[in-house]
């Protein structure tokens, strides 16, 4: 059996970005908006150099909500894979969940058992990829990646800071993640610790 770090993609890979419009963060729509974070590819290199398969986990629901196409999604993620390859790495698998209940596009409007906080992708992963989720972390900066985690029995990794509303959501949810970091930078130390 293998074992798996799986990260989320936005604010966890690449930065979300500033959206004027709304006046808050949201995860990049358009490929070059997208800036992966510098320490990506030696992190993602690091880890497979640990054992440890590498597996991104992403809600993209953008293209159901017609805010891209998916051949933009396509340009995003291989904006990603080429800066990994670019460190001589690579992630072994992407899952990406595409739906969402209110999408506008029709083929995607479902209520699917693979969008976060659902645990369907990673147990998917797991399937296809022979991985022990009990020896596994999922990486991801918001609680329904935490959520997704404990629910599909891996050890979880928050990525950010724990400020007020964190914690309060935390403590109202009662999602308490295994670890907190400030950026997957620090995963490897987390991971490889005994
Ligand atoms: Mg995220
Ligand atoms: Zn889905």
């Amino acid at each position: 059996m293998n074992r798996a770090v799986f990260v989320d993609r936005d604010g966890v890979i690449n930065d979300m970005v500033y959206d004027e419009d709304e006046g808050r963060v949201t995860s990049p729509v358009r490929a070059r908006q997208l800036r992966v974070f510098p320490y990506v590819a030696s992190v993602v290199k690091q880890l497979r150099r640990m054992g440890f398969e590498v597996i991104v986990i992403s809600n993209q629901p953008g293209v159901a909500k017609r805010q891209f196409t998916l051949e933009e999604l396509d340009k995003m993620n291989r904006k990603i894979r080429a800066d990994l390859r670019a460190g001589g790495t690579h992630f072994d698998a992407e899952y990406y969940c595409l739906h969402h209940p209110e999408a506008l596009v029709r083929k995607y409007r479902a209520v699917c058992d693979c969008r976060k906080p659902k645990p369907g992708l990673l147990l998917r992963a797991a399937r296809e990829h022979q991985i022990d989720l009990s020896r596994s972390y999922f990486v991801g900066d918001a609680l329904m990646d935490v959520e997704a985690g404990k629910r599909a029995g891996c050890k979880t990794i928050l990525v950010g800071h724990l400020n007020t509303f964190m914690g309060s959501m935390i403590e109202q949810r009662g999602v308490v993640p295994d670890y907190v970091v400030p950026s997957l930078k620090e995963v490897p130390q987390v991971v490889g610790s005994p």
